[in-house]
């Protein structure tokens, strides 16, 4: 019997994917998504060793893929570049790579902290352009790769006191445009995935911050300023962007390249 082409559009078997900043948050949720799809996967990010390594083991022996751990700091280019030796040294071809890793910091621009505008800069910008072009030659020679950037709702609007977080995500769009442009010809496809707000440890934190920031309650931050801006009135969940990264990462979307997929309730069509 041949087979409905329905029936095989989302696996992903034999890629090699890298997504960073996925010891917590999002990005676990979408390396444990990869990993079930077919994929072998590499994990990084900080965290307690011990919890790493019990994720990392339980989703190889669930999925029967490699999952391999790098614990580089991304806002080291030397440790970047490392990591993608040992990606190399590990599996081989590189397919894919999500860029996640990403920090948060809320303050007025007069007290923004110098340190923190680097960081983030460097984190949450400049580390997807070094492995965006670290993984370029490879997929243009394959003829094949697809590169998904978890840029934000604030990589296509602002909000006060995060100076620095959406400066480096409408950068983040510009990298996603140039380089969906550049691999065109050559099977890469570039996408970015701007969810609204998402509850993970960034958030928590952020709620926090965001209350002293603004001399308000918890509460408050969550209905008044977060979710004011979300029309659904709901947060994102982890669950749909790993649906959503796993089919950006499929042959299915072969014509989508460039876009920013917005997954934030509506955020933006205010
Ligand atoms: P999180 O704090 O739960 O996870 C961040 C990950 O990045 C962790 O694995 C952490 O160890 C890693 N990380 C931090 N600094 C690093 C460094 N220097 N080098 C390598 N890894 C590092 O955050 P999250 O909410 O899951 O966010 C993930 C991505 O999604 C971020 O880019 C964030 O901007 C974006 N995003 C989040 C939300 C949200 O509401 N949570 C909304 C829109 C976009």
């Amino acid at each position: 019997m041949t087979k409905h082409p329905m029936s095989e559009f989302l696996d992903l078997t034999g890629k090699n994917v890298l997504i960073t900043g996925s010891t917590s948050g999002i990005g676990q949720g979408i390396a444990a998504g990869l990993a079930h799809a077919g994929c072998n996967v590499m994990i990084n990010g900080f965290g307690n060793p011990q919890e790493i390594e019990v994720f990392r083991s339980n989703l190889e022996n669930q999925t029967e893929r490699k999952v391999i751990y790098s614990d580089a700091d991304l806002t080291s280019v030397a440790s970047i570049e490392g990591m993608f030796t040992q990606f190399k040294e590990e599996f081989g071809d590189i397919h894919g790579v999500v860029n996640n890793a990403g920090i948060q910091h809320v303050a007025p621009i007069e007290e923004f902290p110098i340190e923190k505008w680097d960081q983030i800069i460097s984190l949450n910008l400049s580390s997807s352009f070094h492995t965006t072009r670290l993984a370029f030659a490879e997929m243009k020679k394959r003829k094949w790769g697809r590169i998904i950037n978890i840029a934000s709702a604030h990589g296509l609007t602002a909000s006060p006191f995060k100076s620095a977080y959406v400066t480096a995500k409408h950068g983040i769009m510009g990298l996603t445009k140039t380089t969906a442009l550049e691999g065109a010809e050559f099977g890469i496809r570039v996408n970015a995935i701007c969810p609204g707000y998402v509850k993970t440890p960034l958030v928590e934190n952020q709620i926090h911050d965001t209350a002293k920031a603004r001399n308000m309650s918890v509460d408050d931050v969550i209905s008044k300023v977060m979710l004011d801006r979300q029309p659904t009135k709901e947060f994102t969940t982890t669950e749909e962007i790993v649906r959503m990264t796993c089919f950006l990462m499929s042959d299915a979307t072969n014509s989508i390249t460039g876009a920013d997929i917005k997954m934030e309730g509506g955020w933006t069509a205010l």
